[in-house]
């Protein structure tokens, strides 16, 4: 994506969306957009959403410098910086402190695959990171989410919240719904006492299906 007032608003109007869909409070939500030169623009730390403005929003190069903004970047850009180096293949990311997902990341399992639509969104299982960080260890808490994430278009953060990829924002978004659904669904059969997954070829299947074919068959 090319850097533009209008990409920098659709990012502040995302913040916005988080918050009218009660993923997060106040401003405890962050985003990031991988540009046409490599570089990261990511949102910046403790501005209130309906007070951002598109020159707010910082650029970070791969290695976590700072390329250009006034701003300090969001606390948790290594978080963002570590996914976006992984994932070479996504180009938007959405970190929230949605409830369900925060249910579901205080177990000790990720979410395994429930519906059809995991399979195409998310791609797979949802992984769980292996330990808990504090926030304020940004750095660790960055490398050990990094770690946890696989090919599946999301991570759940062990008792903080969650991470949704996708290559765009629009994409993205849709998979914050997805997984929150999905979080949501899972404890709820959690509670029933059993259910049915789905069996790992037609996972791939799926994904395949929304990554080839979809719209075109
Ligand atoms: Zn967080």
């Amino acid at each position: 994506m090319q850097d533009s007032i209008a990409l920098r608003q659709q990012i502040i109007d995302t913040c916005l969306w988080m918050r009218e869909q009660e993923l997060v409070y106040g401003t405890w939500g962050n985003i990031s957009v991988r540009l046409d030169d490599g570089n990261i623009l990511i949102t910046p730390s403790k501005v209130e959403y309906s007070l951002m403005k598109p020159e707010d929003l910082v650029v970070l190069a791969p290695d976590g410098r700072k390329v250009s903004g006034d701003r300090l970047a969001t606390s948790e850009r290594e978080l963002h910086r570590g996914i976006m180096n992984k994932r070479q293949d996504i180009s938007a990311i959405i970190h929230t402190h949605s409830v369900y997902a925060m249910a579901a990341a205080a177990r000790n399992v990720g979410v395994p695959v429930i519906s059809e639509e995991m399979c195409q969104l998310l791609g797979g299982p949802i992984p769980l990171s292996h330990k808990f960080v504090p926030s304020h260890a940004h750095v660790e808490l960055g490398q050990v989410v990094t770690d946890s994430v696989n090919n599946v278009n999301a991570v759940l953060i062990r008792n903080h919240g969650v991470a949704c990829f996708g290559r765009s924002l629009e994409e993205a978004k849709v998979c914050c719904q997805v997984v929150e659904k999905s979080c949501h669904i899972y404890l709820q059969l959690l509670a029933s006492g059993g259910m049915q997954t789905i069996a790992e070829p037609w996972v791939s299947a799926g994904r395949d299906y929304f990554l080839n074919g979809y719209g075109k068959t």
